[in-house]
């Protein structure tokens, strides 16, 4: 098996390997669409544990979280939920958007997180202690300015925390090209154009091109799609409804290629 495309952007491997070594959390912040989850799947890859994967929603419960009490064929059974199987089985388990989540969540991570390495499951009475391997990573998008939820300042301090942004014109081209194979020149125009919008604060982005809508456009751009309109598809449409804003950034592409 080919392992997990992950093109490193400053020194994030090394600390995510020292953090595994002394069980302490990882907390990544930024955008959507940067490479975090790409990260913890090459990590959990290159540590040889298995990778559990949770995405946070508003309706995210601890219940959904640590598992619940099921009736099958007139029996009361218990179902592991996915972070007792990741605490059980000494994976890495990776909560993706963590502040989406209901607050009790939160409760059942504090005692995942410190030394005790513990998870307690209050419907059965009982402490599970974490497997050999087991490691905590959340993720969480500082949406300040967008009124997303935020994490409470006393969870944020049981973490390690990474900071994932949009990487330069040249790491970016080489994980365009590293994911998609397209021709460098295109990935650099892509990238170059993408650092371009990320600066046109007067169109009122909500949310800024990512990494992630840019091997999206070179996808299309390799399967044969004209680069504009690849752009157009990728870009464009996924990041705004609004025909002012459009224009604005369709002069972008038109200048770019
Ligand atoms: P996030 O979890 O931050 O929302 P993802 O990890 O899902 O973002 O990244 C989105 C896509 O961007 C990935 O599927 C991958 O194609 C690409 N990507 C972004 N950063 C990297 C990187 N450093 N190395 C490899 N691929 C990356």
């Amino acid at each position: 098996m080919t392992p997990t495309f992950y093109r490193p952007v400053a020194d994030e491997c090394t600390v995510f390997h020292h953090a595994f070594e002394e069980h302490l959390p990882l907390c990544l912040k930024g955008p959507t669409g940067t490479g975090k989850s790409r990260f913890v799947e090459a990590m959990a890859e290159r540590l040889g544990r298995p990778l559990v994967t949770v995405a946070c929603h508003d309706e995210t419960s601890a219940v959904d979280l640590v598992g619940r009490y099921l009736i099958r064929g007139g029996e009361t059974v218990w179902q592991d939920g996915p972070v007792t199987r990741a605490v059980r089985a000494g994976a890495v388990l990776y909560l993706d958007e963590i502040a989406e989540a209901r607050p009790d969540v939160i409760v059942v991570l504090h005692p995942l997180s410190d030394h005790r390495r513990v998870l307690y499951i209050e419907q059965r009475d009982e402490a599970v202690p974490a497997a050999n391997g087991f490691h905590l990573v959340i993720s969480f998008n500082p949406g300040y300015q967008r009124g997303l939820k935020e994490l409470k300042a006393s969870t944020r301090q049981r973490f390690v925390s990474l900071a994932f942004n949009y990487p330069d014109v040249e790491i970016e081209t080489d994980i365009v090209v590293g994911e998609t194979g397209v021709d460098k020149k295109i990935a650099r125009r892509l990238s170059v154009l993408a650092h371009k919008i990320r600066k046109l604060d007067h169109l009122g982005l909500g949310e800024l091109p990512s990494t992630r809508l840019l091997v999206d456009a070179a996808k299309l751009v390799r399967a044969g799609l004209e680069p504009r309109r690849a752009c157009q598809v990728a870009i464009v449409e996924s990041l705004t409804d609004d025909p002012d804003v459009r224009d604005g950034l369709n002069e972008a592409i038109a200048l770019a290629f």
